[in-house]
């Protein structure tokens, strides 16, 4: 029999690894609760993968299967369930990051055939010739690139049975449903219209819609990257509507923004502690920790940045749109290593993905792959721009739900009196904005050696 193991690949549909496995023959489906693993994600995360795995459970014991989930270091857990089982060869899918590396050192090396397969991207990040350090150039490469077909169940499963799986961490926020229905459900909704308005709409804040909000369920491998590309692909040849088209293509460009980092995060894996960027001198990061302590609990006295760190810490999620204007505050205005920025996230967030994560605060930081050298986000333009009734800031920052939109945009610039009248428990700024803004650029330019 073939043993499988599951990591962020947590589906029975369109999973390479498990396909191949169970070609031959019977495969086992087993989840390993590695310790060294457990400090790499947040709590809510990882009570929104047990979730992902009791869904697991359910549909391979659908298929006359089980799960058997263990706790223990990876080799130790292997040789055990080989005493139990008769074990052939193992599979596993890549995982890319660089903290998995040593753990599937450990399948490679065990005294069972291990086999690895590319399942977690559409192209492996080994199929590019060079590496490519910024989008542009990375995507027109990644279009011509053949892609993997979607795969089914895999034909023959183990007949076996293990106990239930056990959650190892409970929620304090609300998380959306888990597993591969929930995500196959959110797909399907998001298909049916706000794809063919994506590039449009996606920037509205307000409307939680308007994007597919399929990060979570991508990031723990609730859904197939490929079944999703290839019904892009068809929407995007059965329509007529050239507009329609280059809306459902923008969210394509975004699946290979996904790749994008994943390629950077391979051909350059120290850029998840370093800069990925050089420097001629030492950034001179502030990192003031009272300012630092605000900005996690939004309440900078910025409307838009409180709106989208609100976001964050109750439901684990932030607008993209958000997400860099946080970014881009915390490290320009605030003068704050970009690296507490993506601890932080790394904690909150339930679609936490090592890639893209330090690929997206990178870019924020302007140490990573932006192709502009020193960009700064004026999160008062931003927010009138993208949420222009302040529906969103409202939304998570309730103290603010009394007042005009104008009020709540111009908040930094209001009078100290002005703002007691309006919102008396709503911070004022925690900086002075313009002063700051300056402060942040000179302390680019003069890493940058101007
Ligand atoms: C500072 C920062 C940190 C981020 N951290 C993460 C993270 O940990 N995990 C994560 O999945 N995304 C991260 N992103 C990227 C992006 O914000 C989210 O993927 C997106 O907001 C998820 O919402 P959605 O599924 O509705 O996206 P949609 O707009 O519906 O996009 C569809 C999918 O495309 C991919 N995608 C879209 N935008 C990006 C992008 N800029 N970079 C990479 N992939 C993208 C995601 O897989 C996303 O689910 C980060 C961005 C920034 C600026």
């Amino acid at each position: 029999m073939q043993l499988f193991i599951h990591r962020n690949d947590l589906r029975v549909r369109d999973n390479i690894g498990l396909f191949r496995a169970g070609a031959a023959e019977p495969v086992i489906p087993v989840y390993i609760r590695d310790p060294r693993r457990a400090s790499l994600i947040g709590p809510e995360k990882t009570a929104f993968r047990d979730r992902g795995l009791q869904k697991l459970q359910e549909r391979y014991r659908e298929h006359g299967s089980d799960l058997i989930v263990r706790e223990g270091k990876t080799a130790a857990i292997l040789s055990s369930i080989a005493q139990e089982h008769d074990i052939s060869g193992i599979a596993y899918n890549r995982h890319y990051a660089p903290s998995e590396r040593h753990i599937e050192q450990e399948i490679d090396k065990s005294r069972f055939n291990a086999t690895a397969y590319d399942d977690r991207v559409l192209v492996p990040p080994r199929w590019f010739e060079n590496d490519h350090d910024t989008f542009s150039p990375f995507y027109r490469r990644w279009k011509e690139k053949e892609k993997q077909d979607a795969v089914g169940v895999p034909s023959q499963l183990a007949d076996i049975s293990a106990p239930d799986v056990e959650k190892s961490q409970e929620s304090t926020i609300d998380l959306p449903d888990a597993g591969e229905e929930a995500a196959r459900d959110r797909w399907t909704a998001f298909k049916a219209g706000a794809l063919y308005e994506y590039k449009e709409q996606r920037d509205d804040v307000a409307d939680p819609d308007a994007v597919s909000r399929l990060s979570p369920y991508y990031s723990n491998g609730m859904i197939g990257i490929r079944t999703i590309y290839h019904e892009v692909q068809t929407c995007i040849q059965q329509e007529n509507d050239d507009n329609a088209i280059r809306n459902i293509a923008k969210y394509r460009s975004e699946l290979a923004w996904r790749e994008f980092f994943y390629q950077v995060l391979y051909h350059h894996p120290e850029s998840v502690e370093n800069n990925y960027k050089s420097f001629e001198r030492e950034i001179a990061w502030e990192n003031d920790a009272d300012l630092f302590e605000a900005w996690k609990e939004g309440r900078t006295g910025i409307p838009f940045v409180d709106a989208g760190m609100r976001e964050l810490n109750e439901t684990g999620y932030m607008h993209n749109r958000t997400r860099q204007n946080v970014a881009s505050f915390l490290t320009k205005h605030l003068m704050i290593d970009w690296r507490k920025g993506r601890d932080y996230f790394r904690k909150k967030l339930i679609d936490h993905d090592v890639a893209s994560n330090t690929g997206g605060w990178q870019w924020a930081a302007s140490t990573g792959t932006d192709s502009v050298p020193i960009r700064i986000f004026n999160p008062i333009k931003q927010g009138k721009r993208y949420d222009p009734e302040a529906e969103y800031i409202k939304r998570w920052v309730p103290e603010l739900s009394g007042l005009d939109p104008n009020q709540i945009h111009e908040w930094p610039q209001l009078e100290e009196e002005q703002r007691k009248a309006l919102a008396e428990s709503y911070p004022a700024p925690i900086i002075k904005y313009q002063k700051r803004y300056h402060e942040g650029k000179q302390m680019f330019e003069q890493a940058l050696g101007r």
